[in-house]
């Protein structure tokens, strides 16, 4: 059975990061929830690189459980820094899974989705 994941809009922890990452658009992942901002999420899922990088990193906080992932991905990011980091690294690698995006099935949010019409 496949995992889901859901996506945040205008997430506020995503809009932090890009400020700190110096970076136009982001994506980040808390759990099993994909943090956007300034993206749309069609724009997300179709970018597949983008879509399977964040994949991985939800498979990472569901093989460590959030506090250990948490810790461990600062201790990892203070000691090698973003890029060396070796969760970037492996998520970076799973980019080129194409099997990767099967075993997941966005669930969205529905509540959003009203917000919209
Ligand atoms: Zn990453």
């Amino acid at each position: 059975m496949a995992d889901t994941f859901h996506i945040k809009e205008d997430s506020f922890w995503a809009k932090l990061a890009a400020k700190r990452m110096k970076a136009d658009k982001m994506a980040m992942v808390l759990g099993t929830t994909i943090h956007l901002y300034n993206t749309q999420p069609q724009e997300f899922l179709r970018n597949k690189r983008w879509l399977r990088h964040e994949l991985a990193h939800i498979r990472q906080f569901r093989q460590y459980g959030w506090i250990r992932f948490l810790f461990l991905y600062l201790v990892e990011s203070v000691r090698k820094g973003y890029y060396m980091n070796r969760f970037e690294v492996e998520a970076r690698e799973a980019e080129q899974d194409p099997f990767l995006e099967d075993k997941y099935s966005f669930i969205p949010n529905f509540a959003q989705s009203e917000n919209l019409t």
